[in-house]
């Protein structure tokens, strides 16, 4: 498993809330709550208990380090302008498979320069959760990012960061051979689908079914923590002033694969999940290879006609085997 040798400290040595409180010292404090309406939102901690165990929240902890809209610059006076200084922050109480998600995102925006200003100001905190029917996290899928995880009976320094705020805390005597505490069972939930399983299937009959169901609302690429794509805008002020923004992009939207005179990549709703699943089970790029979906089920619980990833696989490979 990747990531089991971190070193742990008893949490026997200290209470919980004064740990977590010198954590999030000098940072603007996030953690998981659940509103009234049942979703549960990462939420700016002005004050109130913190939480002990983590929690899905429905938009993932992506958009603190890829905000649905930010200027990445600003042209003005023949200058270029940074837009945005970033503030240190903490996010307290986030789950393993949201861990792993910040792996991917730290791969794809490795040279990113608002990307990683952000990650450098972060900490990110991570602790047990209580996993969900939906849930198919899986250990062995990937590296986690992060700096501190929090147990029920242990706390693990992920990073050297995570492990000099321990120290600074006052744990003492950290051991290598505690792995961290993955929930039983929900990896062998996941569908073990071959590439060339995929590519042999393209035509199959479950594209055709699921497309014609899927409404292209992107609701299952907005809530997916490893889903990133973007687009830029330009915006011009009277005064001269021209901003880049980058918003994020959808790959199920209709327009997403229109390019010049006309042409699209992707003119059907069966072409754009395909390439969501492709992407998602197969990766792109120096990542292709790398299977990024974290299992959190958040696009399961998302899609209002429960179009669920794993559903299509176990047809795909049922299809490869008849
Ligand atoms: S594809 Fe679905 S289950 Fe997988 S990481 Fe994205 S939202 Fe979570
Ligand atoms: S959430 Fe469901 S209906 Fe909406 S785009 Fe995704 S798969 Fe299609």
């Amino acid at each position: 498993m990747f990531g089991s040798t971190f070193p742990s400290y008893s949490l026997k040595q200290i209470v919980l809330d004064d740990l977590l409180i010198s954590l999030g010292q000098n940072r603007a404090l996030w953690a998981p709550w659940t509103e009234s309406d049942g979703l549960c939102r990462l939420q700016f901690v002005r004050e109130g208990p913190l939480p002990s165990l983590a929690s899905l929240t429905f938009i993932p902890l992506k958009k603190l380090l890829l905000p649905p809209r930010e200027a990445v610059w600003a042209h003005r006076a023949g200058h270029f302008h940074t837009v945005e200084e970033p503030e240190s922050f903490a996010v307290i109480g986030v789950p393993l498979c949201d861990l792993q998600a910040i792996w991917y995102l730290d791969q794809v925006f490795a040279d990113d320069v608002p990307y990683q200003a952000r990650r450098a100001k972060s900490l990110l905190v991570g602790m047990t959760c209580e996993p969900s029917p939906d849930c198919r996290c899986d250990g062995h899928l990937m590296p986690l990012a992060g700096d501190v995880f929090v147990g029920k009976e242990r706390v693990w320094a992920i990073s050297s960061l995570g492990d000099a705020l321990l120290r600074e805390a006052g744990l003492h005597t950290p051991t290598t051979d505690a792995p961290l505490p993955w929930p039983d069972g929900p990896a062998a939930q996941r569908q073990n689908l071959s590439e060339e399983q995929f590519h042999s299937a393209l035509d199959a009959t479950v594209w055709t079914v699921e497309g014609k169901r899927c409404l292209s609302c992107g609701a299952c690429s907005v809530v997916c923590p490893t889903c990133y794509c973007f687009d830029m805008l330009d915006e011009a002020a009277l005064d001269g002033t021209v901003t880049r923004h980058r918003v994020w992009d959808n790959c199920l939207f209709a327009e997403h694969g229109e390019a010049a005179g006309g042409y699209d990549f992707r003119p059907g709703r069966a072409n754009r999940l395909r390439f969501r699943m492709e992407h998602k089970f197969f990766g792109f790029g120096t990542l292709r290879g790398q299977n990024s979906c974290v299992g959190c089920g958040r696009c399961r619980k998302a899609c209002p006609v429960d179009i669920d990833l794993d559903q299509i696989a176990e047809q795909l490979v049922a299809g490869a085997a008849s």
